[in-house]
């Protein structure tokens, strides 16, 4: 499938250099990283995330073109600043189209001069099969939502029973020299705590990194309790059982996870990093530099932003390129301090993680 850009033509083509704005906030923290979602739709119902049911996907005429993400893409980069792009959803391998995306992505040039640096959030089924693929159309990087070893476990979280696809994609995904290979656990109480020690090991040997997250209020809301919620402190603690941890030296600069080196304390050769990611009890909202789409085209300054800038609206009644980037800018710029999760007037937002793009 091709997709036609033709029609949006890079305005330095047409004009000549093309004006920029910078997606800046009034705290000063300007957005270098673009979350893409590319559908809602996912095949998996991992339960801190959607119902077993499903959610009421979006219809297709809701949903962005290839052309009109492609549009916006080029916006983003050429013209916004926007340095890293991260594909996700949903269920981002479920977009068909997603090879010639990336590659559409990866031949736009940053205000650095380079391609931006392309990643994908996947539950990684079906991604042995096209991992070299996407790694021919530009791919750099990916994360691999993976919550348990235990076949069990693994599919009463999930509620399918697809561990074994999901290990064979962190191995294609290895061969393929995606670097890194990440692996994202969300750790839920009474789920998969005992899940923590197996996968830092299991990540330790196969040269993956791994990053656990605090569940956060995005889901379905009965899911969802702070008073018993895994916290980072217990993950750290619990690692420290079979762990020699120390904080790591790599800089962190935006990235969320606070990372450790961790040294297996039964064979001292196992060594690596191990991330945690505090997004509830150390929120990391200070060094914020994103900013989000959704597969329907609305421009989120925060996962748990309460207002959205209609994008999709602008594209499909013929607005020019700085009209997007003016709306998108002044949305970037009405970001807040932090999500106030710990807030008493903290009220979730009506769209799941999953209808946002994670
Ligand atoms: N389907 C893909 C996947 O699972 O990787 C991409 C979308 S998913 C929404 C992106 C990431 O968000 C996954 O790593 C998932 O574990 C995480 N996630 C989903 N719901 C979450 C929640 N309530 N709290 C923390 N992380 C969550
Ligand atoms: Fe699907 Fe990812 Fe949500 Fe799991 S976390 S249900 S894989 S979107």
């Amino acid at each position: 499938m091709n997709i036609d850009t033709a029609s949006y033509p890079s305005p330095r083509e047409a004009t000549g250099e093309p004006s920029r704005l910078l997606l800046q906030d009034t705290f000063g923290r300007v957005a270098r990283d673009l979350r893409v979602s590319l559908t809602d739709k996912c095949n998996l119902r991992c339960t801190y995330c959607m119902p077993a049911e499903g959610l009421n996907w979006l219809a297709q005429e809701k949903t962005l073109s290839d052309e009109e993400v492609c549009r916006l893409l080029r916006i983003a980069v050429e013209r916004l600043g926007i340095r890293h792009l991260r594909f996700t959803g949903g269920e981002p391998l479920l977009r068909r189209s997603l090879p010639e995306i990336i590659a559409f992505a990866s031949s736009l040039r940053t205000d650095e001069g380079r391609a931006p640096r392309t990643a994908l959030t996947t539950n990684g089924l079906g991604l042995d099969k096209r991992a070299a693929e996407l790694v021919d159309a530009g791919l750099d990087r990916v994360n691999i939502s993976l919550d348990s070893l235990d076949r069990h476990r693994y599919h009463v979280l999930s509620r399918r029973d697809r561990l074994d696809d999901v290990l064979a994609s962190i191995d294609a995904a290895l061969q393929a020299g995606l670097s890194p290979v990440k692996i994202n656990t969300v750790v839920m109480p009474g789920s998969n705590e005992q899940d923590i020690l197996p996968l830092a090991h299991f990540a330790l040997r196969t040269g993956a990194q791994l990053r656990f997250i605090e569940q956060m209020p995005l889901g379905p809301p009965e899911q969802w309790d702070r008073n018993i919620m895994i916290t980072a402190r217990d993950i750290v603690e619990t690692l420290a059982k079979d762990f020699e941890l120390s904080p790591s030296s790599t800089p962190r600069g935006s990235a969320p996870a606070e990372l450790w080196t961790a040294v297996e304390r039964d064979h001292p050769h196992h060594s690596g990093e191990i991330g945690v990611i505090a997004a509830v009890t150390h929120p990391f909202c200070g060094d914020c530099d994103r900013s989000r789409l959704t597969a329907d085209g609305f421009m989120r300054n925060c996962l748990f932003s309460r207002s959205e800038t209609d994008l999709r609206s602008l594209l499909r009644s013929g607005a020019s390129d700085e009209e997007i980037m003016a709306a998108w800018a002044q949305g970037m710029a009405e970001k807040k301090a932090g999500h106030g999760i710990d807030d008493r007037s903290f009220i979730q937002p009506q769209r799941l993680m999953s209808e946002i793009g994670g």
